[in-house]
């Protein structure tokens, strides 16, 4: 047994050192089931701030939450031919209950376009019934042969939206508009994690889907994430469904539909964007605790100065704890804080107090300064917005050095063992990435030369990022 708090360094064994971070930061436990996970409650705050955050998005871009059954009759995914294609191996499918075997199977929910589907079929009827914007949290199952906790879990956590729409170009506007003002917005400014964003090829898209735009990120090793992916599902599962309106002039017009997820995946990326020998390191904006005060050890005044701070924190805006557990070595929870990633710590102890100071150590910046009592809560304000912006400039300096531009097959074969690749789209094509995935390197995303998202891959003049990934 290695020692608590000592990971596996980064550069021996990247997945290692995940898994070590995962058990020894509390963040997850497997489940008894293969590929299920349990998250513990450290796990289950950074999910809760991030769901808190999306959330507030998804809402401000006016879309309803709503929950629709985990079990789906079987014959529903059929009705769209290339949606049961894709999901069929992945399905978990129910045939006995209630001490019988069942007449018609029912499948445990990889996605709920189909379920939706169904429903906005009787609600709507006229235009004016349209968009109809709605989103769920909820759990998923999807039967993973590779899985690994929290990235890839044969169930996980998500939130899904699906919408419908008078017409392609609302539908389009809307799923760009999840895409940048909730996805982007949430990963790269909440997060602290750059993406890019754009659109994936056929091969990697959706099934049922006729545009499928997706937000890349690079994890420390180099490999990609998918960090959360939206939809045009044109008017596939309307018509599969019948989700139908009578138009302004009067005629029976088929609706424009799309859906966009992003899941616990997010926890895994947070560990893998960030993280560094010594464990996690959370950017201010989501941390669950910003600032933890720490008690070094009892003595005069120690506890209520202590306390003060805490209260002072609080009323400055600062989502703070404090860790007054003397009884336990101060080295062993200093070591556990720096593993959670907490973003400031304040170590306040007799010695220090007696000259009414305190010290500040900062997880990101990696210092630890001797502060006046009076100044920590300035600065450690100061901390939390600079620390931010460094995590991300960091992932995004690490991204930048790590992506190199080549002109062949080969050389994007190469690049992508240890960063990512551009390569035209136009030189790589169907053959090209079909030829690097028999390295497993995979094309993550399409871009315009502008960076903006296009329609589907059949424009000109896209570029393809191409990496392995998780
Ligand atoms: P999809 O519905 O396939 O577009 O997936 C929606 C989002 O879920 C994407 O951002 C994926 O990266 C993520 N995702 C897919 N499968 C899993 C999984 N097994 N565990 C966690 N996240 C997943």
């Amino acid at each position: 047994m290695a020692k608590p708090g000592v990971l596996t360094p980064q550069a021996e064994d990247f997945p290692r050192w995940y898994q070590d971070v995962v058990a020894k930061a509390e963040l997850a436990d497997n489940g008894p089931v293969r590929g299920t996970m349990v998250i513990r409650p450290t796990g289950y705050a950074l999910w809760e701030r991030i769901q808190r955050e999306m959330d507030d998005r998804i809402k401000a871009a006016g879309a309803q939450n709503a929950y629709f059954p985990l079990f789906i009759p079987q014959s529903y995914l059929a009705r769209e031919a290339e949606h049961v294609e894709g999901f069929a191996p992945e399905l978990a499918v129910v045939t006995h209950a209630g001490g019988k075997e069942l007449e018609e199977p029912i499948v445990v929910r990889p996605t709920s376009e189909t379920v939706i589907g169904e429903f906005m079929a009787k609600w709507v009827q006229s235009y004016r019934d349209l968009p109809l914007l709605l989103n769920q949290w909820a759990n998923v199952v999807r039967w993973e042969l590779r899985p690994r906790v929290f990235l890839r879990t044969t169930e996980f956590l998500w939130q899904e939206g699906h919408t419908a729409h008078a017409s392609r170009e609302d539908a389009s506007a809307y799923a760009r508009r999840i895409l940048h003002e909730a996805y982007q917005d949430v990963i790269a400014g909440v997060l602290g994690i750059p993406v890019v964003v754009g659109c994936k090829t056929v091969k990697e898209r959706f099934a049922g889907a006729i545009n499928t735009m997706t937000l890349e990120s690079m994890m420390r090793d180099g490999k990609a994430l998918q960090m959360g992916t939206s939809h045009e599902l044109g008017q596939n599962f309307a018509r599969a469904f019948g989700i139908e309106y009578t138009s302004d002039t009067g005629s029976r017009e088929h609706a424009w539909t799309t859906s966009w997820g992003s899941t616990t995946r997010m926890v895994g990326a947070l560990v893998m964007a960030h993280g560094d020998d010594n464990g996690m390191r959370v950017p201010p904006n989501l941390a669950p605790v910003q600032v933890l005060v720490m008690v070094v050890k009892a003595g005069d005044g120690v506890a209520e100065a202590a306390e003060q701070l805490v209260d002072d924190l609080r009323a400055a805006g600062v989502r703070v704890a404090l860790d007054d557990r003397v009884d336990t070595a101060f080295g062993r929870r200093a070591v556990d804080a720096e593993l959670k990633g907490v973003p400031v710590r304040i170590e306040v102890g007799p010695r220090d107090l007696a000259d009414q100071k305190v010290t500040l150590v900062r997880r990101i910046a990696g210092s630890k300064t001797p502060t006046e009592l009076t100044a920590v809560v300035t600065a450690a304000k100061a901390a939390l917005a600079e620390d931010q912006d460094v995590l991300y400039s960091e992932a995004l300096e690490r991204r930048e050095k790590s992506t190199v531009d080549v002109a062949t097959v080969a050389d994007a074969a190469e690049a992508a063992k240890t960063g990512w690749a551009r390569i035209p789209w136009s030189t790589l094509g169907v053959e090209g990435e079909a030829e690097l995935a028999k390295d497993a390197v995979s094309v993550r995303v399409l871009t315009r030369p502008d960076g903006g998202v296009p329609d589907g891959p059949d424009e000109a003049d896209l570029t393809a990022w191409v990496a392995r990934s998780y």
